[in-house]
């Protein structure tokens, strides 16, 4: 084996290099936070042939000083940490110095600048790292830097890059994701010519999101907002029904730094675990803020990934944020509410006047605010009793469907879904109450040894759901008691699906028993197919009127509306 040697530093930089700038998107992302860094409140981001041929960002930050822009492009020089201490309390994108010399080292560079203080700008030209030239120039307070020709020293590097199409797309994700950071910061995004998208930078998240997601998606949002001692939680995520195929819009922000999060996003959609359909996924914004120092920032070379000190602190936040949004959006027949103007530059924005008239020298990361938010007490609001609005039971049809005029609408209600649901939430809530029938003859359920032994561990829990099991030989139980509103052929069903969840989760955990919830709760619901007294159906439909029952616990909507002035448009009156 060869001697052992030092890299020569130029080699060193490039395969630094590679590990913060991968593709045009990377280099994108490291400029536009530079620029977000610099406290600018204009951002425009140009790109040709997919980034490979030109990448442009300019921005009206603050602008580099004269004297410091050679050092801006050596590794670990940065203006944004001094000592380790700082490590600790991270409030910039940036921290490590790095990129401005890993993308110089392997593109052609030019940057304009100018600081608020200077006369007349700088002009600097590199080329793969190396300093050609510099001089004075006039130009606006600020920074705009060219690469060019990215890659274009290391062929290996060159040969992973995807069509330009590919690379255009993901810069554009990129930019969509830094501008939904920032609904402060106007963004403006040009492809080949011709502008993506442009954000107003006003402060509104819903116009931000309107002019990066598009109207379907901002008007299928609702409001999230929860703020406790250690974390706030804002933004808004998808009402159910507005629920989308794949998780492409689920976008995380913690502590204005756009991240990916497995914990994030299964806060968020175990808060919908009851309200959605299998397959169906939320959408969301949210801004999640916390104490620099409960983020560790520094676990991806990207810093897209993040770890943190509490991580049950950012999931409760997140889940019971989520929640809360989704009881207080579960009153139907309500008038659709606009979405709410939100006021960006009271969450998480550093006071705009500052990024506006006075020099900048130094960005000062966002205030934290003292936005207070009370979260209603979440279990018991959806069985929360509203004055029930003026209905009129036409009657029930196919054995399923019970008919109302209601509010101007034909209305129709799934029978068997909303008793589903009351169900559900009643055993969810241990408010079930369980009439207990006894058998003048057990039935006997043979269900092997294994489950034999489970469902005697748990005789109990079972006890409190209105059965009495008892161990009937080897491989069986013989049931004394059943709930009354379980069939005696339901019975074997019920206690297998119990022991399937038992098995696979080893213990009555709350998402085993969600299960087992559900298995009950659809034995006990009427049955569709047979016609019910109206005394039955009476007050399943309070409970849909006031709003405490919108969807199944398989997450199913449980009513469907038609207006009357769609009927009248069907009949040509209108
Ligand atoms: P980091 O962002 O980690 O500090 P960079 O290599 O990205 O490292 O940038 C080096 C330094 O150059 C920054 O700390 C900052 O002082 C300066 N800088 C880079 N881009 C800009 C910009 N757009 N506006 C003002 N200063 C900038
Ligand atoms: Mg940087």
């Amino acid at each position: 084996m060869a001697s052992i040697k030092v890299l020569e530093q130029h080699v060193a930089d490039l395969i630094a290099a590679g590990e913060v700038v991968s593709r045009p998107a990377s280099v994108v992302k490291e400029l536009v936070e530079n620029s977000i860094d610099a406290g600018a409140t204009i951002i425009t981001v140009e790109i040709s042939s997919g980034g490979m041929a030109l990448i442009r960002v300019t921005d009206n930050g603050s602008g580099i000083a004269s004297g410091d822009i050679k050092t801006a492009f050596l590794r670990h020089a940065t203006s944004k940490l001094h000592d380790a201490r700082g490590l600790e309390a991270i409030e910039t994108l940036g921290f490590r110095g790095e990129a401005l010399a890993a993308i110089a080292a392997v593109s052609r560079v030019e940057i304009n600048t100018r600081t608020q203080a200077a006369h007349e700008g700088t002009a600097l030209v590199l080329n793969a790292g190396e300093a050609l030239r510099s001089s004075p120039v006039g130009c606006p307070v600020g920074t705009t830097i060219i690469v060019r020709d990215l890659f274009f020293n290391t062929p290996a590097r060159l040969k992973f890059m995807k069509t330009d199409r590919a690379e255009g797309s993901a810069v554009s994700s990129t930019v969509l994701r830094c501008a939904l950071s920032r609904p402060d910061i106007s963004f403006r995004f040009i492809k080949d010519g011709k502008t993506e998208y442009h954000t107003p930078g006003d402060c509104l998240v819903d116009s931000c999101i309107y002019s990066l997601l598009g109207r379907d998606i901002e008007a299928g949002f609702a409001k999230v907002e929860l703020k406790d001692e250690a974390v706030s939680v804002k933004g808004f995520a998808s009402k159910p029904d507005a629920a989308r195929g794949n998780r492409t819009y689920q976008f995380f922000f913690v502590n204005g730094r756009a991240v990916r999060s497995l914990l994030l996003q299964s806060a968020l959609e175990q808060a919908y675990k009851n309200s959605l359909m299998s397959g169906r996924f939320p959408a969301c914004v949210l801004y999640i803020e916390t104490t620099p120092a409960s983020v560790d920032v520094n676990v991806h070379p990207a810093k897209a990934e993040v770890k943190f000190v509490s991580d049950k602190q950012i999931f409760d936040g997140v889940y019971y944020a989520v929640l809360s949004m989704l009881e207080q959006n579960s009153k139907a027949g309500e008038p659709q509410q606009q979405p709410p103007q939100y006021d960006f530059a009271s969450i998480q924005s550093a006071p705009r006047d500052l990024f506006v008239s006075e020099p900048i020298k130094e960005y000062k990361s966002p205030a934290k605010t003292n936005m207070s938010y009370t979260p209603p007490p979440v279990r018991n609001i959806s069985r929360a009793y509203i004055e029930v609005p003026d209905y009129k039971i036409i009657g029930e049809a196919l054995g399923v469907y019970i008919i109302l005029e209601y509010e101007d609408c034909v209305l129709f209600i799934d029978k068997h879904a909303v008793h589903e649901r009351i169900h559900f939430d009643a055993l969810k809530s241990g408010d079930y109450q369980p009439m207990s029938e006894a058998l003048l003859t057990p039935v006997i359920c043979r269900v092997g040894h294994e489950d034999t032994l489970l469902l005697e561990e748990v005789a109990d829990f079972l006890d409190k759901l209105g059965f009495t099991v008892e161990r009937f030989g080897e491989d069986s139980v013989a049931v004394r008691h059943i709930p009354a509103d379980i069939g005696i052929g339901d019975v074997e069903f019920v206690l297998s699906e119990m022991c399937v969840q038992l098995r696979q989760g080893g213990a009555l955990e709350p998402a085993n028993l969600d299960k087992i919830y559900k298995a009950l709760a659809c034995k006990a619901a009427i049955k569709a197919g047979s016609m019910s007294d109206i005394k039955e159906l009476k007050p399943l439909v309070e409970k849909v009127i006031s709003g405490a029952v919108t969807h199944c616990p398989h997450g199913r909507p449980v009513t469907y509306r038609i207006p009357k002035a769609a009927l009248e448009k069907s009949f040509g009156r209108i």
